[in-house]
């Protein structure tokens, strides 16, 4: 398996994982990395050992596991390159826009430096991914969850979070994709569905899936 700095393609995967889930949550836990990669506990627990040994990460079992610096700037580089190799994908190659994430997770670590410098440039240099996860995630974000919108408010859809084949194909029937008006109807009680008009069309969405998507006010857009 091709390395880069020291670390294998499967150990950078976890250093990718830890970066955006540490960005979601408090403290990133074992049990967190192992429903991202869909992978067992032990083998999250020899990985992380693996990683902790190179000083990547550093773990401890009740403060969670966080990235050393060098650990961040492998993880940085890769989140970097699977955005672009996704858009890379969808808006050259014409992959459909469900698949990207998994092919670009097979291909990220093998880029090389000069490939991607030379891939930014080629894209005109983007800042999301096709599916609005940012290219690089020190940037502020000011977007909310589609599930704390108010009833009554309009947004455009900015970012989808779980980028699973199947949830997005989901997304792609409702036409539920970054730059999509939406408008929340109402929301139903005991975090019951919420009613949201998608164009021209409503629908009945579940909690689980409005959490997963999160969208920007018109006037918070940032235009590149
Ligand atoms: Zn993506």
């Amino acid at each position: 398996m091709r390395m880069s700095e020291g670390v294998t393609a499967a150990g950078a995967e976890y250093l990718e994982w830890i970066y955006r889930i540490s960005k979601e949550k408090q403290s990133v836990n074992p049990l967190d990395l192992a429903r991202a990669l869909k992978v067992s506990a032990p083998s999250v627990t020899a990985m992380l050992k693996r990683l902790s040994t190179a000083e990547l990460i550093e773990y401890q079992t009740y403060q969670g596991i966080s990235l050393t610096p060098k650990g961040q700037a492998i993880a940085a580089r890769i989140v970097r390159r699977h955005g672009l190799i996704e858009r890379l994908l969808t808006d050259v190659l014409g992959v459909p826009w469900e698949k990207a994430d998994e092919l670009a997770c097979q291909l990220e670590h093998y880029l090389t430096d000069e490939v991607e410098e030379r891939l930014a440039a080629f894209l005109g240099n983007p800042t999301t991914c096709p599916h609005g996860q940012p290219i690089d995630l020190e940037r502020p974000d000011r977007s909310l969850l589609l599930s704390d919108m108010a009833p009554g408010d309009e947004a455009e859809v900015s970012r989808i979070t779980d980028e699973d084949t199947g949830f997005l194909s989901y997304l792609s029937e409702l036409g539920m994709r970054p730059g999509a008006r939406v408008r929340l109807q109402a929301r139903a009680p005991f975090n019951g569905p919420l009613t949201v008009t998608v164009g021209e069309s409503t629908h009945a969405i579940g909690r689980e899936a409005a959490d997963k998507v999160r969208v920007a006010a018109p006037e918070e857009e940032i235009t590149p």
